[in-house]
């Protein structure tokens, strides 16, 4: 069987939580291969994580300065894995900013083909498809590449299953000076949150506002049903623009795109612009007082009344199954 690369981001040595779906995912298409970039010595215990989510081969770049070095490392050790594995279908990367870099300059290095932001993977005569949404998420397409590797980008929360666990061969990639720093990072600024809450891109569920909620106050009510859940916040572009929370929790075409697998949306008419953000979402509750809302054609549940009045009821049910 032909192999599907992917990459496998960490922090630290922490894998990030979509490492099983990508490599469930390169399962679908192929023998998953896992490629990692770390810090020296680091490499051996990675590998053998990647192993148990699935991953058959681990090539692993063992790099100095590995964290403070952008994307150019990865880069070349995924060139590098791609000319060693010698029959690669497919790569496949998450969809945050790093990895989106790294795909698209791959694709230049190996003539490939970039698919970004897939919601979908398969394989058909044509060879490998990639669903993607277009034009703010008005039409659905599937796409194969015309010629050249197909190197994917795909949103969390795509791909359902996972891949058998494998006792991962590894095998040592030397980049030499290929992983070199073109740009370096000099300073980290952690942005301090407030909550433990799990990260906007990447949570299973998401609840949103909007600018029903009326006023920064009584936002406070959607982080409530949001830490009910154990859910990440977010909030339509009204709702930052009125002040009620940071842009960073902007959800939209000109904010985050999340594909959670519960999407809650609470006082948000889903303008078009919102909805190319979310409309991915495996579920989605709307929780409007107009039923006209343009949010309902999305909705797989909606909810017509009062956000001040059906949101306690459902923090209220959602603590008492807890009990
Ligand atoms: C270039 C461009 C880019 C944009 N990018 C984004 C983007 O990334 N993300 C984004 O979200 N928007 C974006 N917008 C803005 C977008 O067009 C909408 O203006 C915005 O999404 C509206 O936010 P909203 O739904 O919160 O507000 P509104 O459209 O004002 O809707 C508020 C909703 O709350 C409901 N409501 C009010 N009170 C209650 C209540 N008590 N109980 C229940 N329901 C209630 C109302 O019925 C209404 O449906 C963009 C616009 C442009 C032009």
């Amino acid at each position: 069987m032909s192999q599907v690369l992917v990459l496998a981001e960490h922090v630290g040595g922490t894998l990030s939580s979509g490492s099983a779906e990508l490599l469930a995912a390169a399962a679908q298409l192929g023998d998953p291969v896992a490629v990692i970039v770390t810090a020296p010595g680091s490499g051996a215990a990675l590998a053998s994580q990647l192993g148990a989510l699935g991953a058959v081969t681990v090539f692993v770049a063992e790099v100095a300065d590995a964290d403070s070095i952008l994307i150019t490392p990865q880069v070349a050790a995924l060139q590098a894995a791609v000319a060693a594995s010698g029959d690669v279908c497919a790569v496949i990367l998450g969809n945050s900013l790093d990895s989106r870099e790294a795909g698209a300059r791959l694709a230049v290095r190996i003539d490939g083909a970039y698919q970004g932001d897939a919601v979908g993977i398969g394989s058909g005569a044509g060879g490998i498809t990639v669903t993607q949404q277009a034009f703010g998420g008005a039409f659905t397409v599937t796409a194969s590449a015309a010629r050249g590797i197909p190197v994917i980008s795909l949103r969390a929360h795509s791909i359902e299953g996972a891949a058998p666990a494998a006792a991962a061969k590894v095998v040592t990639l030397n980049l030499g000076a290929d992983a070199s720093a073109t740009t370096a990072v000099t300073a980290r600024h952690e942005q301090t949150s407030a909550s433990e809450r799990p990260s906007l891109q990447t949570a299973d569920i998401v609840v949103s506002g909007g600018r029903g909620l009326g006023s920064k106050e009584k936002f406070v009510l959607v982080e409530q049903l949001a830490d009910a859940l154990g859910a990440a916040v977010g909030a339509s572009r009204a709702a930052v623009d009125a002040g009620y929370v940071e842009h960073n929790m902007q959800v939209g075409q000109t904010g985050v795109t999340v594909s959670p697998n519960l999407y809650i949306a609470v006082g948000i008419s889903g303008a078009i612009q919102h909805r190319a953000g979310m409309q991915s979402a495996k579920t989605i509750v709307a929780i409007n007082k107009d039923a006209d809302s343009p949010i309902f054609d999305v909705a797989d549940f909606g909810v017509v009344g009062d956000l001040f009045t059906v949101v306690p009821q459902l923090i209220d049910a959602v603590n008492a199954r807890k009990r």
